[in-house]
């Protein structure tokens, strides 16, 4: 594969919450305090591939995915779908768009009407976009149903009957209903038992490539992302770190927080676990961000002009991207391997 198209431009995006504006903030004058959740992030997801976007919890990665499917509205900044700005697109659109960048939830538990069997399910995406005369929707509802592999008896089930790992099949196959260009799955499997991870994920890979789906896979979950992503971009407080084909940011990360994310990873073999985590200090406040690199509190590497001055992603060689200071912080030096298969 040879992704060139991007078929999702992120450009600029910055997104806050702004808390309930305090009296005493207002008698002085002051803007409510906001969670800057997003910070000008650029980033690209090319036609066909699937892009991993990694990070601890509060970096951004969900909001950015739902910035992509438009279930919010960036503050600045733009998401672009085939080059359109997907908050320009007019209501007629919006709904071509709505179907071709499907986003599949993390709760299996709560994503799927409980009042609804699967066939109802299913039949509602077929019918509200209009993908199937009537007279073939049970048809098609049953090859979905083959095609996420679920038994040819569930069309009639409500959710409640199924195990976890299925209710995610049933919202995989009302995604892939609407035959959609893209799929965000937003920590797809985090609520699923270990043993069943494995198995959606791997679900999800072999339609990605049956169907030349493009992928936004959003997990904290770094083996996971390893195995399904062809890049993965690292976040941390709502900025992108690092953009890297999956291997090379495994074997070779060019952000000092991409190694320590790394070096943090909890192994499935505690023979592979790596006890000597980099990360140190505390995570800077979402709500008063440090002027210079946001990873300048923890960083081993700092020096003076990180704590004054924004590093922007730039070329490594060999398709890397870090946003740091340095070219080099000694991962050459120092070797690191963390190559253990899913
Ligand atoms: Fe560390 Fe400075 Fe690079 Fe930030 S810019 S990651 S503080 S070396």
């Amino acid at each position: 594969m040879s992704p060139q198209i991007p078929i999702i431009s992120v450009d600029g995006v910055t997104k806050r919450f702004a808390f309930p504006h305090s009296l005493a903030r207002r008698l002085s004058g002051k803007p409510p305090l906001a969670v800057h959740a997003l910070n000008d992030v650029n980033l690209q997801v090319y036609r066909g591939e699937t892009l991993g976007i990694v990070g601890e919890s509060g970096c951004g990665k969900s909001t950015l995915a739902r910035c992509m499917v438009r279930l919010l509205d960036p503050d600045g900044g733009a998401v672009r779908f085939e080059g359109r700005d997907i908050a320009e697109l007019k209501s007629s659109e919006r709904r071509g768009f709505n179907r071709r960048v499907q986003m599949i939830f993390q709760d299996p538990y709560s994503s799927l009407n409980p009042r609804m069997t699967v066939s109802q399910i299913i039949g509602e995406a077929l019918s509200v976009h209009k993908m199937r005369p009537k007279e073939q929707i049970a048809a098609r509802i049953t090859e979905l149903l083959e095609l996420v592999r679920l038994p040819g008896d569930a069309a009639a089930r409500y959710p409640h009957e199924f195990s976890g790992g299925q209710r995610q099949r049933i919202g995989i196959a009302r995604a892939l209903a609407v035959e959609p260009d893209v799929i965000v799955a937003d920590e797809l499997v985090s609520a699923l038992d270990v043993s069943v991870q494995a198995q959606v994920v791997n679900l999800l890979l072999q339609l990605q490539e049956q169907l030349r789906l493009t992928v936004v896979f959003v997990a904290h979950d770094l083996r996971l992302v390893r195995h399904i992503s062809h890049r993965v971009a690292v976040m941390y407080l709502g900025q992108v770190m690092e953009i890297s084909p999956s291997e090379a940011l495994f074997t070779s990360p060019r952000h000092p927080y991409s190694k320590a994310l790394l070096d943090a990873a909890p192994e499935l073999d505690p023979a592979y676990r790596n006890r000597n985590v980099a990360t140190r200090g505390e995570l800077p406040s979402p709500v008063d961000l440090p002027p210079g690199c946001p990873f300048a509190g923890r960083c081993p590497y700092v020096f003076d002009r990180c704590r004054t001055e924004r590093p922007l992603l730039t070329p490594r060689g060999n398709a890397q991207f870090a946003a740091c200071h340095l070219t080099s912080f000694g991962a050459e030096d120092q070797p690191v391997t963390h190559e253990r298969p899913l």
